[in-house]
């Protein structure tokens, strides 16, 4: 569990027992954390290794607690996906990112907003209307959207899952593998998939800098990436030194601590200022 004391960003209560009889509770809770507007969208740059210019967000969800605070995905997500409340939760986060970056590119900022899908959405044949409906309210071009899928998310369906990203593909919208190399990856759906970028977990990216196998993993996955065309993001850049590293490598595109932390949309537009000025 990350613990940021960062202004602006995440701050998770350290008391909070995730796996405590409380769960029945927080799930009851959970019903209600849309309707009360308690959830928020938190945005994390990502910035292109090169010229070092903001091109993308990732909208990171959180949920403004009403007894425990800010709470992270990791303690409510799990929970959701075993029941049909994250078909709610993907609803609302597309819309809300949905709308927020249309608002962003009427403001002049031309950044490309990644939004995660959960394991469980690619199993649902409902998804690409949802999301065509929602395109349509918001006005959004969808080359403004790229969407990270999982490896294991493809797993317990693969040709019902290919079926949904093929339609939402169709629209216009890009797709993102994410957490790259931590599920069971098989270069066949790598091939068959209609992929934009390719997402390095940061479980091999944050020790490149001592561990040489860390960075011939993530040389080596730079390479394939490149190979089969696809654009590389690298996740969890916390110093100076794996940023160099990663220029070095090759990599495109990378996001983490050192560049930004996650942010609320004010600081994130008040951040993205800043960064022109
Ligand atoms: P993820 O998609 O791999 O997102 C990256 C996680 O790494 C985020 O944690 C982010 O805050 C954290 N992170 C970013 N940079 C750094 C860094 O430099 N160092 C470290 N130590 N951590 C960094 P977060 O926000 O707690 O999200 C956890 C996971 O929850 C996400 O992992 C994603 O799988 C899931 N999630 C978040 N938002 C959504 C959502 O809207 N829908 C769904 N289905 N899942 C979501
Ligand atoms: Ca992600
Ligand atoms: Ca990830
Ligand atoms: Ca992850």
């Amino acid at each position: 569990m990350a613990q940021n004391s960062n202004k602006g960003s995440a701050v998770y209560d350290p008391s909070f027992d995730a796996h405590s009889p409380k769960q029945l509770t927080l799930m009851s809770e959970l019903h209600q954390s849309i309707e009360n507007q308690e959830l928020e969208l938190f945005y994390q740059p990502k910035v292109r290794v090169k010229d070092g210019v903001l091109t993308g967000a990732e909208a990171l969800v959180r949920w403004n607690h009403p007894k425990h605070g800010l709470l992270g995905p990791d303690l409510f997500i799990p929970l959701m996906e075993r029941s049909r409340l994250i078909q709610g939760l993907t609803s609302w986060v597309i819309q809300e990112g949905f709308a927020q970056c249309a608002q962003w590119h009427q403001e002049g900022l031309d950044i490309v907003l990644s939004i995660n899908l959960s394991a469980k959405d690619l199993n649902n044949p409902e998804l690409p209307d949802l999301i065509a409906g929602i395109k349509g309210a918001t006005g959004i071009n969808p080359a403004w959207i790229t969407l990270e899928i999982t490896e294991s998310s493809l797993m317990t369906d693969p040709d019902a899952a290919m079926a949904v990203i093929n339609r939402i593909h169709a629209m216009g919208f890009q797709f993102s593998i994410d957490d790259y190399g931590t599920g069971y990856s098989s270069l066949s759906y790598l091939k068959q998939l209609p992929l934009k970028e390719l997402k390095i977990d940061r479980s091999f990216v944050s020790d490149i800098v001592q561990n040489e196998s860390d960075a011939v993993i993530v040389n080596a996955t730079i390479n394939l990436a490149h190979n089969l065309g696809l654009e590389v993001t690298a996740e969890g850049v916390e110093d100076a030194d794996t940023l160099a590293l990663l220029k070095a490598e090759g990599c495109d595109i990378v996001q983490g601590y050192y560049l930004g932390r996650p942010m609320t949309k004010d600081a994130f537009s008040q951040w993205s200022q800043e960064q022109e000025s």
